[in-house]
């Protein structure tokens, strides 16, 4: 392990101004980050605990204004919420993935996001329950969707001395239902081979699509919303056929590479049978189906 200074701020303001040096390194939970120093994958002179700072801790649900999630939150925290279990479910979904137990218990939406892999599993979550990054930084506070935070394998769009401080997350419409599942090849902690998110807003009725959005994981350079999804399904019945020619179009854009997890065509193809699978769960909970997996 290399060695580095280990910094604990007692305000958002010290934060900021620690992760102006170089080769400074936010620590959430530290399951990406220790692992990653450890291998020599990064290089850190100093490591900054948020963790103990009110702002980044927060987790709070609110019916009519959402859901303000900490950057620094443990996935078991969100998980445990009947709350918010019941109004994200393809959140609570990808963070009952993460790991197993012990990693959901320090694990944080947060880290997943801020680590920027393109199979990190609550990034397709996120991107269609619409969550917008709130971001601290020397020039003060910014937001940005979430589909815009990821530039590349391991990258994101924060600048130096910027942290991730929460997730905001708007409060669905009536007749929301959404989704998340990969596919793993063992039945092990393991990392998406690919990765689909599906959101459905049924119309009043419960007859006809008002709006979808699709996002796929691990088939593209970052996490990969598919807004021809939306284009296609809104005003449509959410009939099986429908639903399929959905997923066919989220197979077309996946642009996956072949490694040792999977090949390009079974990453294609995997990317369809998900979308697909995804789409029909989000359906049966916007139907007022109950949660399934
Ligand atoms: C055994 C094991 C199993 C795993 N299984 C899965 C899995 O199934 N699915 C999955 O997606 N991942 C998995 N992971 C990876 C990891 O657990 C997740 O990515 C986790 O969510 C990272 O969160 P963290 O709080 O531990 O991040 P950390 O390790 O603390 O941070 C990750 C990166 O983000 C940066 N960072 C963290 N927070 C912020 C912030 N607020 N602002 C700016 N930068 C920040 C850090 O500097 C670091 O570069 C696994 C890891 C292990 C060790």
């Amino acid at each position: 392990m290399q060695d580095f200074a280990y910094v604990r701020p007692r305000s958002m303001a010290e934060a900021v101004a620690l992760l102006e040096q170089e080769d400074a390194r936010v620590l959430s939970g530290g399951t990406d980050l220790l692992v990653q120093l450890r291998e020599g994958r990064r290089r850190a002179q100093v490591v900054v605990d948020i963790k103990f700072l009110p702002e980044v801790t927060a987790l709070r649900f609110d019916p009519a204004s959402g859901l303000e999630l900490g950057a620094a939150v443990p996935c078991w925290r969100i998980a445990g919420d009947p709350a918010i279990s019941r109004t994200y479910p393809g959140l609570v979904d990808a963070v009952a993935l993460v790991g197993g137990v012990q990693i959901q218990g320090r694990a944080t939406v947060g880290g997943n996001l801020c680590n920027a892999s393109p199979a990190g599993d609550t990034i397709p979550a996120l991107i269609v329950h619409r969550a917008v990054c709130i971001i601290a930084g020397p020039g003060g506070w910014r937001e940005l969707p979430v589909e815009d935070f990821c530039t590349g394998p391991g990258r994101n769009a924060l600048a130096r001395g910027e942290l991730l401080v929460a997730l905001r997350l708007p409060p669905p419409p009536a007749g929301f239902g959404a989704g998340y599942l990969r596919f793993i090849p063992r039945n092990e902690m393991d990392i998406a081979v690919v990765g689909a998110a599906a959101a459905v807003t049924l119309d009043e009725r419960r007859e006809c699509i008002a709006s979808a959005r699709v996002a796929l994981g691990a088939v593209a350079p970052t996490p990969l919303p598919v807004p021809e999804v939306g284009t296609f399904l809104a005003g449509k019945a959410p009939s099986a056929e429908n639903l399929a020619a959905a997923a066919e179009i989220a197979r077309a854009a996946a642009r996956p590479i072949t490694d040792m997890r999977g090949g390009a065509a079974q990453r294609t193809h995997l990317a369809g049978v998900l979308a697909r699978r995804a789409l029909e769960s989000a359906v049966r909970r916007a139907s007022g189906g109950e949660r399934d997996g």
